[in-house]
């Protein structure tokens, strides 16, 4: 992937809007939000993502028709890059975004188009995700959240976890079973439901960092119209794995631009403090480096692509390159980095207990590597328990 002058030309546009933006009651955002300081001032954050929304900055890669740009991966990944170079606060309704709105582009109604698409466009309202359950993450296909149709709505019951953002969402994509006695992906439904309602309980989860940014779930008779499915019923373990197939995409590359920050960062902190001079971490530091340009590489050669193999390996190589800065963070801080530092803690040991999630989340490492063994390898698959 290059990019040609009409490329650079829209970067300047990005970069000087952004340079305009960040100012007056934006000024102070810089930099918040970020992975495990989602909690971080979300009001300011929700005005400047609609402040985004009015200059016609989200939703860039949606057609023009749905309220998008129909900006090009090329000027999507310029996007994101300028975005996390400017350090604009991270945005708060990613998953709309980013997850059900593709989604629903490709597989929703007309109607579920016109009444879902608007909203998340102009971020008047926020998503969550609720696949993961306490007994279905990496094995997905065992969800057992039900949902019954009694004509009008679907009553659904059961539990969801993990949900990142539902204590601010609106609304929740839901997969749940509605053909009971069916197993794994079989008579499973997409449902849409809204979040604000007596039948759903959110309850915050505390994690490593301090923080709550996700929660537990719970659906107690909890009711959407019958019309809020994606596909037809029984069908939502196809529409499921699209979305989890979008989950991958331009936003990567922006990500990486705040990974070389982060590096850039720790390489002045490790001049500052002598750590530099050790020669051990003079050569973690120059791997890291070197790392961070693989990814990059990589990342830049197998966007465009579809490759299910591909998006594993790009999972693999930045999940654990994130999680190894973490670790060198604390080797460069020395013996202090065990003191809580912060609120409860600094920007560091936020980074080295965050970055444990990134080997987690959208698939763990091990899921990755089963991915790479079965499809690339050509190795047979795993055997059940
Ligand atoms: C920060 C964060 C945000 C998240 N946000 C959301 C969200 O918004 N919505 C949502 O639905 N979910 C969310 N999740 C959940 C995430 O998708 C799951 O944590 C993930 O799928 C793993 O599932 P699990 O936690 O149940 O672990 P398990 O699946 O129980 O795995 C436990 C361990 O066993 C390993 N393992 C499991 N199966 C295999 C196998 N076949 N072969 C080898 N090893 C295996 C795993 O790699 C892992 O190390 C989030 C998770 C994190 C950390």
């Amino acid at each position: 992937m290059r990019f040609t002058p009409q490329d650079e030309e829209f970067r300047q546009r990005v970069r000087d809007w952004l340079d305009a933006s960040l100012t007056g009651e934006f000024a102070g955002l810089r930099g918040a939000g970020g992975p495990g300081r989602e909690h971080e001032r979300p009001a300011e954050r929700l005005a400047w993502h609609r402040h985004l929304a009015a200059a016609g900055w989200t939703c860039l890669g949606w057609p023009s028709e749905h309220g998008g740009r129909d900006a090009t991966l090329v000027q999507q990944v310029i996007f994101h890059e300028e975005y996390a170079r400017a350090d604009a606060p991270a945005r708060v309704s990613i998953v709309g975004e980013e997850l059900l709105g593709p989604t629903l582009i490709a597989f929703g109604t007309p109607g579920q188009k016109a009444r879902f698409l608007p909203p998340i466009r102009n971020v008047r309202e926020l998503w969550c995700q609720g696949y993961s359950e306490p007994g279905a993450g990496s094995d997905l296909a065992s969800v057992s959240t039900r949902a019954v149709c009694d004509g009008a709505e679907w009553v659904i019951t059961g539990q969801k976890i993990w949900t990142s953002g539902a204590h601010e969402a609106d609304w929740c994509f839901v997969l749940a079973r509605t053909e009971p006695g069916s197993s794994r992906g079989r008579g499973l439904s997409y449902l849409l439901v809204p979040m604000r309602q007596p039948g759903i309980t959110v309850r915050p989860i505390r994690q490593l960092t301090g923080t709550s940014e996700f929660n537990e779930v719970f659906f107690d008779g909890a009711r959407t119209a019958a019309e809020n499915v994606v596909g037809e019923p029984g069908d939502g373990w196809r529409i499921a794995k699209a979305t989890l197939a979008i989950e991958r995409g331009a936003a990567m590359l922006g990500q990486q631009v705040g990974f070389r920050r982060e590096l850039g960062n720790l390489l002045r902190l490790a001049r500052h403090t002598g750590a530099g001079q050790d020669p051990l971490l003079r050569d973690k530091l120059a791997r890291a480096w070197i790392g961070l340009e693989v990814i990059r590489e990589y990342a830049l050669d197998t966007l465009d692509g579809d490759d299910d193999t591909e998006a594993s390996v790009l999972k693999i190589l930045w999940s654990r390159w994130h999680r190894e800065l973490g670790e060198l963070a604390m080797d460069v801080l020395g013996a202090p980095s065990a003191l809580a530092g912060g609120d409860p803690y600094d920007e560091w040991q936020r980074l080295f207990l965050f970055s444990r999630a990134d080997t987690i989340y959208g698939g763990s490492d091990e899921i990755q590597r089963n991915i790479i063994a079965s499809r690339a390898l050509g190795l047979p698959r795993e055997a059940r328990p």
